[in-house]
């Protein structure tokens, strides 16, 4: 067991455009580790001071502290991550703060040259490594979900066959998990980068159907690496498993200081619940450190959807980064200065992580024995069952429908238990084959909605066709927007909610919304897209 605090960086990014108009002051100070927040209101007072692990200037290049890329934070935080999955640790980083802080930034990053963020470049990194390996007797699968948590529902973000919200369940043995969550086999880094492309998109697809913003749901993209080492001498394999959780959390800013009202303020206080959940978490985990009682019971783990698929990552077997995204303006002084105590905070958070060895091996024995004692359970229903029939039904009343609710948690529980065995069960081969066939329902589903799919029949292009008309999305938020591209055939195309070429859903969009006629030139070479007329009904 490896007892480790959870390591907390802060990083401060530029001013955006909208601050710089109105001459926003920067409020935050760094050196070194330290990093100090000045009060606009009160600049005489003492600036408060903080110390993390890190504390990143991502403000300025002009002067003060050294400035930090996109790469360095990668290689002080997502590399030491990725060595510990190595491993076999289970591995978690999560962004935290107000919306525009950088979370997503820091996570995600922008599909342009030293742009990417830790996600991207982990997910590189990760193959990178095992390309090195030379080993003929080790092996490496590499498996990854993309999910989204909004108003404590979970979404699949990688499979657009599951459009409803999925189950979050609880198995004895597996603990919280998802179920039907789609897990995908990659064998190369562009595997994953469409399918991180894909799922991006579909949250701006679901988002802009939902008439919701991206920053009020959180992002949890996970990894799931295994490493399989064949021992020659006993013809037997061990595995090495660790689960890689990359977490973009909501905006932490209350519902109300960003001005939602009505029915927003409402979800707000629905999609906090996770976050405000874990805060709770965060402070009951510190405080238990510090007044040294090793009581969990405790931690209110399940009070949401977020904290109780965290579990393990929040103070339990892993190894936990969190980074805190920080405004440097001085109107955002608040939020910021409350940013900065929730890190303060999570600093104290010590995990216990264990190598997950042969998790697999163990796990089927031990779900098989569950399967075991389940059937022995049911049988041991049934007898009774039959003595309830044969015996004075009127005073056996109370014990038959008793009897029968247990028969149906068992069978339930028994159902779920082999779901879990065949799953642990396939191949890689049928993992393969899985994924490629919810590629192309993906692939099928964006088409039939009109949005472009790249020649390569790869993922959903973002370009822009020199020569054929088309619609780009805009999206409030600036990493979805212009992400996805519907292309206006030739001759007429429909544009509305139903029986359409484009489909467009949303609170004001009409069953037919508008007809777009598009004339095409034959100037001999080659088709050009002449004259495109849209009709607004
Ligand atoms: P959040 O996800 O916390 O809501 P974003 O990551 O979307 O915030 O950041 C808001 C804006 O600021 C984006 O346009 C992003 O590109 C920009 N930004 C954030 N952090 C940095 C940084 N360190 N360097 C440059 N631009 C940044
Ligand atoms: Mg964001």
């Amino acid at each position: 067991v490896m007892a480790s605090s959870v390591k907390v960086a802060v990083r401060v990014r530029p001013f955006n455009n909208r601050e710089t108009n109105r001459g926003a002051k920067c409020v935050i100070q760094m050196q070194d580790k330290s990093t100090c927040i000045i009060n606009p209101k009160q600049p005489k007072d003492a600036p408060k001071s903080f110390t993390f692990d890190y504390s990143y200037w991502s403000h300025s290049t002009d002067e003060g502290p050294a400035f930090a890329s996109q790469r360095q934070v990668y290689l002080d935080i997502g590399e030491e991550m990725l060595l510990h999955a190595f491993e076999g640790y289970n591995v978690c980083i999560f962004a935290y703060g107000q919306t525009g802080g950088g979370k997503s930034y820091t996570m995600m990053g922008k599909q342009e040259p030293d742009q990417q963020g830790i996600i991207p470049q982990l997910c590189e990194d990760l193959f990178k490594r095992t390309a090195e390996n030379t080993d003929p007797d080790l092996s490496f699968s590499v498996e990854v979900s993309y999910m989204e948590i909004y108003c404590e529902r979970v979404r699949d973000l990688l499979n657009p066959k599951s459009r409803g919200p999925l189950r979050v369940r609880e198995h004895p043995i597996m603990g919280p998990y998802v179920e039907d969550l789609s897990k995908m086999a990659v064998t190369n880094y562009s595997d994953i980068a469409d399918l991180m492309d894909c799922g991006n998109k579909a949250r701006t697809v679901a988002a802009t159907n939902m008439n919701e913003t991206s920053s009020r749901s959180h992002a949890v993209f996970t990894i799931l690496f295994t490493q399989r080492r064949h021992d020659q001498m006993t013809n037997l394999d061990t595995e090495k498993v660790s689960k890689v959780s990359l977490v973009d959390l909501a905006g932490s800013e209350r519902a109300d200081s960003s001005g939602a009202k009505g029915m927003r303020l409402k979800e707000g206080a629905n999609i906090n619940k996770s976050l405000t959940t874990l805060g709770k978490v965060i402070s009951a985990l510190a405080d238990m450190q510090s007044t040294k009682k090793r009581k969990s019971d405790f931690i209110p783990y399940r009070d949401s959807v977020l904290t109780w698929l965290l579990r393990e990552n929040l103070g339990g077997n892993s190894r936990t980064a969190m980074i805190a995204a920080l405004s440097p303006a001085d109107i955002n002084y608040e939020e910021t200065l409350s940013t900065l105590r929730y890190a303060d905070r999570a600093k104290q958070i010590r995990c216990n992580a264990v190598i997950n060895e042969d998790p697999n091996a163990r796990l089927v024995r031990e779900l098989k024995e569950e399967v075991h004692r389940l059937k022995e359970l049911l049988l041991a229903q049934g007898l009774s069952d039959l003595i309830t029939a044969t015996g004075n039904t009127h005073t056996h009343t109370h014990t038959h429908t008793h009897t029968h609710t247990h028969t149906y948690i068992y069978t339930y529980t028994l159902f779920n238990t082999y779901k879990i065995i065949a799953e642990l069960n396939e191949t890689w081969e049928d993992k393969l084959q899985k994924t490629e066939a919810i590629r192309h329902e993906r692939e099928a589903l964006l088409a039939e909605m009109g949005v472009a799919i790249r020649e390569d029949g790869g993922t959903v292009g973002v370009f822009s066709p020199k020569k054929t008309p088309h619609l780009v999305n805009l999206n409030e938020d600036p990493l979805m927007s212009e992400c996805l591209l519907y292309y206006i055939k030739d001759g007429v195309t429909r544009v509305g909610q139903e029986d359409v070429d484009i489909r467009l859903s949303g609170q004001f969009i009409k069953e037919l919304h508008c007809v777009f006629c598009s004339d095409v030139e034959d100037n001999g070479e080659g088709e050009d897209a002449g004259s495109c007329l849209g009709f607004w009904l």
